[in-house]
């Protein structure tokens, strides 16, 4: 049996990832230490032979007492307002936490995947944003503990490729979403989300003209499974390219939930990107990958898991 270990496998995405890699026929080792995530993302699988948790910080060194064929690195707190609390957590996940996975699979003889950022090209100068370009980061700045611990990774995982022959993939995803995200973890969707179905403004930050692209959960864990599954050692951006002004963003987010919330209008965090959209032109050619839900389909999903979470009132604590 293929086994696959996965940091941050109790969080949002890395949930999903042990999902499909046991609907794969993957035995699945999920590390997680819930500074972030929750046990209630998994509580499904904790019952399954072929699936093992392992409660550990992986910013301190570990050991797995059986095979490993893939190691997916997702663990990181990943909202700004969580790596804004935890910037410490935040660098030592990245860089110890980065290497210490690198030696497991290094040991296990096996590929590593490092879940990367589109936050490596901070605030671009260039748009949309390809592989290729290097980004407009302020070390100091408050996002800088994430993206600079992004930016170590990358090149400490590329480091190890041409030091060691590791085998890697750097994906560098651009925003997810999708059901399972806190409710309160500050990012966009579940925030507005969370302000419309209440009835409550929703927070735009600065004017509302500072752009994103939105991309559904499913379709990244699809592109994410494409790449391990390839051959490609460099960057690959994963996101869907369908860009809207976050005042825009705001005003879908009422009409879908049929909601009467008007906007606020609140200051803009500091160093906050002003465009995002990933050209996915590498993902097209490499992997044949693309997005296939539109937002008005994953939104629809998004919101049903929301109005759950609301209407059982369920703690988010793990
Ligand atoms: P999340 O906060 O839901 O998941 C992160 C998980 O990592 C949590 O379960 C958390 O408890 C765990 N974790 C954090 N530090 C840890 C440590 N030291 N040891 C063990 N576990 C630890 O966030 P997410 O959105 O699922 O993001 C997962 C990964 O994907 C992150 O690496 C993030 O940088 C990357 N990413 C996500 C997005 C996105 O839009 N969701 C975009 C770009 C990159
Ligand atoms: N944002 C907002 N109101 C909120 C939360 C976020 O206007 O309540 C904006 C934020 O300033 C950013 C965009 O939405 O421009 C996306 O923010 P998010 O935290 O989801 O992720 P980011 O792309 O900034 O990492």
């Amino acid at each position: 049996m293929t086994t696959t270990l996965i940091t941050g496998g109790a969080g949002f995405l890395g949930s999903h990832l042990c999902d499909r890699f046991l609907a794969e026929g993957h035995r699945v080792i999920c590390v997680d230490n819930f500074v972030t995530g929750r046990k209630a993302n998994i509580q499904h699988l904790l019952d399954r032979e072929d699936f093992r948790f392992l409660e550990h910080d992986v910013s301190n060194p570990f050991e797995i007492d059986e095979p490993i064929r893939y190691v997916l690195h997702f663990a990181s707190p990943a909202s700004p307002i969580d790596y804004l609390e935890l910037p410490i957590q935040t660098l030592k996940v990245g860089s110890l936490g980065t290497h210490n996975t690198l030696g497991l699979a290094r040991a296990h003889g096996a590929s590593y995947l490092l879940a990367s950022t589109s936050e490596v090209y901070g605030d671009p100068l260039v748009h949309p944003q390809p592989e290729t370009y290097w980004g407009n980061v302020n070390p100091v700045g408050p996002r800088g503990v994430y993206d600079e611990a992004k930016r170590f990774a990358e090149a400490m995982v590329t480091a190890y490729h041409r030091v060691h022959g590791l085998d890697i993939r750097i994906i560098r995803i651009f925003n997810t979403y999708g059901p399972r995200m806190r409710l309160r973890d500050g990012r966009v969707v579940p925030a507005f989300v969370q302000q419309a179905l209440e009835g409550s403004p929703l927070t735009v930050f600065g004017d509302g003209q500072q752009t994103r692209s939105f991309c559904y959960v499913s379709d990244l864990v699809e592109g994410i499974f494409r790449l391990l599954m390839s051959g490609v050692t460099e960057p690959v951006n994963i996101g869907n390219p369908q860009e809207m002004t976050i005042l825009d963003f705001a005003e879908t987010i009422v009409r879908c939930t049929d909601s009467s919330s008007e906007v606020s209008f609140h200051d803009l965090p500091v160093d906050d990107p002003k465009t995002r959209q990933p050209d996915i032109t590498k993902a097209r050619q490499l992997l044949g990958w693309e997005p296939k839900v539109d937002l008005a389909e994953g939104l629809g999903k998004t919101i049903r898991f929301f109005q759950g979470v609301i209407e059982a009132g369920k703690p988010e604590v793990s």
